[in-house]
């Protein structure tokens, strides 16, 4: 098989963990008999620096023209400062809408290896398996108008938090057609006690439900929702929500399963779906060469698993993840307290190996018999 794909490195630690991404990418293609054409292109700050726009034609055209996105993160503090629609972030935005990437999933789950990296008790955290569905094309990121106006001392601020029933609805299905291979059951999450969004929402969410009536619906409040997900994270199986709650509950959930940098998302929806880690540039620690690339490194299993439908090799990727922590590998962020703490081309380095490894015994396990 051809796998077709832009590349899109971007921001602060968004090349060093897609440098790695990359390598895997390369090794389970070699593994696998596919062969990979990728194309690289600017976005956000990258861009910006380049030619003044932070989504250039030529990086739209290339995402559109292949079948799938790699993306690392954008956004610096340099470009803190510049109006909305020059920011590294509005460059993302824009590309998210031009790929009707209207479905982000972004799974969060507790490897038994990771237990102890939660902040909380390894018994609250075991077993947790949750795939937050986040609707990424409307709420407050896009509602018009949307404005900050006024002389200093008495300006004032306007987003507009809008949603319309065949939004809802089509995310809402997504959302039921997925429990419906996991665990049967749905919390939708909103904020219908104060929201007319909200109150929209949840009506058209148990309308959709009534067509699904093997899977179990809830409705939480959000406040509520991210009290649960500390206190009982294991009880979520699809959590379902719009935009901005989507956003806040996804890094909360990668705090609970030990770190941001191990959470990966798929942005579906449209003809060309988008893959990227869920954290962000981590100016902080860009450079240093300690980001975790496992965000990333499961972005690319997602990526082989929704856009090219090859189970075996997205089922190797994670596989080979799971392992390399198995063995007690650690990034920064997963190393306690004076532990040692292995590089992002060390980790990527790891996991390579134990894709190669995997790979072969599965291949020779599925070869035809002579
Ligand atoms: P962030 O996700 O970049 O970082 C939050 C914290 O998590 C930081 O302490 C960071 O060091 C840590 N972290 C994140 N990813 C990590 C990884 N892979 N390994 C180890 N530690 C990791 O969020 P922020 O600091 O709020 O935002 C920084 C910039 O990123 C801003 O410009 C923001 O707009 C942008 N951002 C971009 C995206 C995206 O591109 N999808 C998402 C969120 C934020």
């Amino acid at each position: 098989m051809l796998l077709k794909i832009t590349i899109l490195p971007g921001d602060g630690i968004g090349p060093e963990v897609i440098e790695e991404a990359v390598r895997v990418l390369d090794a389970i293609s070699h593994s696998f008999g596919h062969e990979v054409s990728l194309t690289r292109k600017n976005i956000g700050g990258a861009a910006l620096v380049a030619s003044e726009d932070p989504l250039p034609p030529d990086t739209l055209q290339a995402c559109i023209s292949s079948s799938a996105v790699l993306l690392g993160a954008v956004g610096a503090p340099s470009f803190d400062n510049l109006p909305a629609h020059l920011r590294p972030e509005a460059g993302l935005l824009r590309l998210r809408r031009e790929l009707g990437a209207f479905a982000n999933l972004r799974p969060a789950v507790c490897y038994p290896a990771l237990e102890d990296c939660s902040p909380l008790r390894a018994e609250v955290v075991r077993g947790t398996d949750i795939l937050i569905v986040r609707e990424l094309l409307g709420g407050l990121y896009f509602g018009e108008p949307r404005l900050l106006h006024g002389p200093t001392g008495d300006r004032a601020a306007t987003n507009t938090m809008r949603y319309h029933e065949p939004e809802v609805q089509r995310i809402a299905r997504i959302a039921f057609d997925l429990a419906r291979a996991r665990r049967h059951s749905i919390v939708s999450v909103d904020k219908a006690n104060v929201l007319e969004c909200s109150r929209l929402w949840r009506e058209v969410v148990t309308e959709i439900g009534r067509d699904y009536p093997d899977v179990k619906l809830s409705h939480m409040y959000v406040d509520s929702a991210a009290m649960a997900l500390v206190l009982r994270p294991r009880d979520f199986d699809v959590l379902l929500t719009e935009n901005m709650f989507g956003d806040i509950l996804s890094d909360q959930a990668g705090g609970v399963v030990g770190s941001l940098g191990m959470l990966a998302s798929a942005s579906i929806g449209g003809p060309v779906a988008l893959y990227e880690p869920v954290h962000g540039s981590a100016p902080d620690i860009a450079g240093q060469g300690v980001a975790n690339p496992l965000g990333a490194i499961l972005s690319v299993a997602m990526l082989l698993r929704h856009s090219f439908h090859v189970e075996r090799e997205a089922a190797c990727i994670e596989s080979a993840v799971s392992k390399v922590l198995h063995m007690g590998n650690r990034t920064r962020d997963l190393a306690k307290d004076g532990r040692f703490a292995i590089s992002t081309a060390d980790m990527g380095e790891r996991v390579l190996e134990a894709v190669k490894e995997i790979a072969l015994s599965d291949v020779s396990n599925n070869a035809a018999p002579n």
